[in-house]
């Protein structure tokens, strides 16, 4: 995994709202990194390669970052990890996507669920106002191995700063830490069957006063969509507003 940071040349971003996401394009001539293993589909001659990625930076910087996991069959990403600094990238001009916290009031509780790099849209809204808002806000991070938590250290000192933020990272593969892991080992599924969030701020998340934000393997985002339906949540769509907005990675 990694975290970059791309600056328009010679152009400005417009402003955008935290959540969204932009294309990154590299040409197919770019070589592929050592880790890569045999490309799943290999692509067009001359033709650019482009892939989604969340913001993870807020609008009010000069400059766009994204966490980024290297996915060994892949097209993008292995070309993208040879990059060194200074080298260019194509990024669409245009900030878009609808997993945002505009539609929600800012006197709803917010959960953010993550896998992985899953957490960079969540890092754009909390760089960004979200913890201006009057509900009390927790991103829930799950990953194979600590050093798979991105942005960990940054969210640990917002929990100490914010009353109304908690920081809630969970590993799956404790056995692999070289230092031990006194945290949390479940699936991000039976840390929410626990009532996590009603023993972290001592209220029970309902559809009326909580919105719960999914976001990076769509297998975690499958199962807590079940999950939460069961429990009385809405899913979101744009013209059938819910309280559980989910992004897919792939
Ligand atoms: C809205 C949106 C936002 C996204 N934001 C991010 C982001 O912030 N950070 C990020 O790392 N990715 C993000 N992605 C995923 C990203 O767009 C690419 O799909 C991913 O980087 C793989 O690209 P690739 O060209 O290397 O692999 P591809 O050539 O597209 O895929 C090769 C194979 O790997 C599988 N695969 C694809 N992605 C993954 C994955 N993440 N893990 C395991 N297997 C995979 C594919 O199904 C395929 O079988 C986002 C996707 C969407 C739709």
């Amino acid at each position: 995994m990694k975290i970059i940071r791309v600056k328009p040349e010679g152009w400005e971003l417009p402003k955008f709202e935290a959540g969204q996401f932009v294309a990154l394009g590299l040409q197919d001539d770019v070589p592929r990194c050592e880790e890569a293993t045999e490309e799943f589909k290999e692509p067009k001659p001359g033709k650019m390669i482009r892939r989604a990625y969340s913001i993870a930076s807020s609008s009010a910087q000069d400059f766009v970052e994204f966490y980024i996991t290297l996915v060994h069959s892949g097209s993008l990403t292995p070309r993208l990890f040879t990059l060194k600094i200074g080298d260019k990238i194509y990024m669409t001009p245009k900030p878009t996507g609808m997993f945002t916290l505009d539609m929600v009031d800012a006197d709803k509780n917010i959960i953010l669920i993550a896998t992985g790099t899953g957490v960079a849209p969540y890092m754009s809204m909390l760089r960004s106002n979200a913890l201006k808002r009057q509900g009390n806000i927790m991103v829930i991070q799950g990953a194979s191995n600590s050093w798979d938590l991105g942005y960990s250290s940054e969210l640990q000192l917002l929990a100490t700063m914010f009353d109304n933020f908690s920081y809630y990272p969970t590993i799956t593969e404790p056995e692999k830490e070289p230092a031990g892991w006194a945290g949390d080992t479940r699936w991000i599924e039976e840390i929410w069957e626990d009532d996590v969030v009603k023993k972290t701020f001592d209220f029970n998340p309902t559809v009326d006063n909580t919105h719960v934000f999914l976001c990076g393997n769509p297998n975690m985002i499958k199962s807590m969509q079940e999950i939460l339906v069961r429990d009385g949540f809405k899913l979101h769509k744009t013209k059938d507003p819910g309280q559980v907005h989910s992004e897919e990675f792939f």
